[in-house]
């Protein structure tokens, strides 16, 4: 069990201080992750396993556990899958600190996190904050519309959506057809399917079509398995206001809900500002920071846009996480008089994968697959990544919950 820092406790790093190419290093050497997602936490743990063991780290995070989001739309239909997508970051690391706290600021010159808590001091930092919802100004949105991004969102939306579905003729809407939209779409769909309710679904989309951003053969998969559910699903369909009952679209149209789910977009967390940190492929912002994940907008070695995912998060993180070790070296080298020379992050992505109610759409190379072997590459892809955070006891939940749905479907 690893120490779970939270309330006053404050950390301080090294009063001695030496100089060195990288400006100034403290005697002992303090590297800080911000953020335990995808990101946070895999760079946490190669750090634990790659830096010398005199090297202090700690993970902050305003909760004291790992959400594994990309199966949080599935709570919404199934509450039970929250335990499997949720833990402990105690359980989970073996030497850094844990403090729970929110990040409020990062002074970058001094190299000081302020914290909602205190603050601390380090020597080389990792922001891996995430992102939030972007309602881009859009009027009535973010008083109308429900976001989703924490398990608090999923069981707001659940609740609504059972009056909804249970009440005569409900109408649904989502708002955004990326990788979330379409996946909450699919559970709502199926939610209502289950409960034979009479609830129409409808997903709206701005640009020409579903995931955006994704290759064109799985949009056109997703936008399939979504009809199959009875999802009306409409393009170039941009949204310019909410009220109480209705959203009103670009093109003039009022399109009537009794609820609306808002995941149009995603910006930059609040200790930024809002904005999105523009990283190379280095991955660094300066030369002892780094910005990974969706807090980041990553520019790959190729010169190509990286897209906010789960699976850009974790691979930027092993770069991040290999680029602070070889700072950490060099640092602790005296006779490291110049920079060390960093690896390079190019983002090579395997395919992509979403579920669809009980059905999932994969992109494997060029070739997309729907049904059992699209919903068995999700599960061995869930249980996969739960058990390289350490997560073997929410890998077999996982795992059990699955066999255990899928012969009850
Ligand atoms: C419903 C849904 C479905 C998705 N499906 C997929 C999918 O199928 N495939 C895919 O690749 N991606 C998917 N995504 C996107 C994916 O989840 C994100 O891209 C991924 O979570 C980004 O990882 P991250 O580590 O950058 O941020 P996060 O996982 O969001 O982690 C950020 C962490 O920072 C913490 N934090 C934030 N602000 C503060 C603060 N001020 N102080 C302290 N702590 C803070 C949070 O508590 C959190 O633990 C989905 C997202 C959603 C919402």
């Amino acid at each position: 069990m690893i120490p779970l820092v939270a309330g006053s406790h404050s950390l301080s790093f090294g009063v001695a201080t030496r100089y060195m190419c990288l400006g100034p290093v403290r005697d002992s050497m303090h590297v800080v992750v911000l953020g335990a997602g995808y990101a946070g936490l895999t760079v946490t743990r190669l750090l634990e396993r790659d830096l010398p063991s005199d090297v202090g780290i700690t993970l902050v995070d305003e909760s004291p556990d790992h959400l594994v989001q990309h199966e949080l739309h599935r709570v919404i239909r199934r509450p039970s899958v929250a335990n499997e997508i949720t833990v402990s970051l105690p359980a989970t690391l073996e030497r850094a600190t844990v403090r729970v706290a929110r990040v409020e600021e990062l002074d970058r010159d001094e190299r000081v996190v302020s914290l909602s808590d205190g603050r601390l001091e380090y020597d080389v930092a990792a922001i891996c904050l995430g992102a939030r919802t972007a309602y881009y100004g859009i009027e009535g949105v973010a008083e109308y519309g429900t976001p989703l991004k924490r398990l608090a969102h999923a069981r707001r939306i659940r609740s609504r959506a059972l009056e909804v579905i249970r009440g005569d003729e409900g109408r649904i809407v989502v708002g955004g057809a990326g990788l979330s939209g379409v996946q909450v779409a699919g559970e709502l769909a199926a939610l209502a399917r289950e409960s034979g309710g009479t609830a129409s679904i409808t997903i709206l989309e701005q640009l020409d079509r579903v995931a955006p951003g994704f290759p064109a053969n799985f949009g056109r998969a997703v936008t399939r398995a979504l009809e199959a559910y009875g999802v009306e699903v409409r393009t170039e369909a941009t949204v310019i206001e909410a009220d109480e009952t209705h959203v009103a679209l670009e093109s003039g149209e009022s399109v009537a809900y009794d609820q609306f789910v808002w995941t149009g977009g995603i910006r930059g967390p609040d200790a930024f500002e809002g904005d999105r940190l523009a990283v190379g492929d280095d991955l660094r912002l300066d030369t002892r920071t780094f910005a990974v994940g969706d807090a980041a907008r990553v520019t790959d070695a190729t010169g190509d846009a990286v897209p906010a995912s789960a699976q850009s998060a974790v691979r930027e993180a092993r770069t991040a996480a290999e680029n602070i070790g070889r700072l950490v070296d060099a640092e602790r080298d005296d006779a490291a008089a110049l920079e060390p020379h960093l690896e390079s992050f190019t983002f090579h992505s395997p395919g992509w994968l979403v579920s669809v109610g009980d059905d999932a759409v994969a992109q494997v190379g060029p070739a997309v697959l729907t049904g059992r072997a699209a919903k068995a590459l999700k599960t061995t892809v869930g249980v996969g990544y739960l058990s390289s955070v350490g997560a073997v006891r929410n890998a077999a939940e996982f795992v059990s919950g699955e066999l255990g749905r899928d012969c009850s479907s």
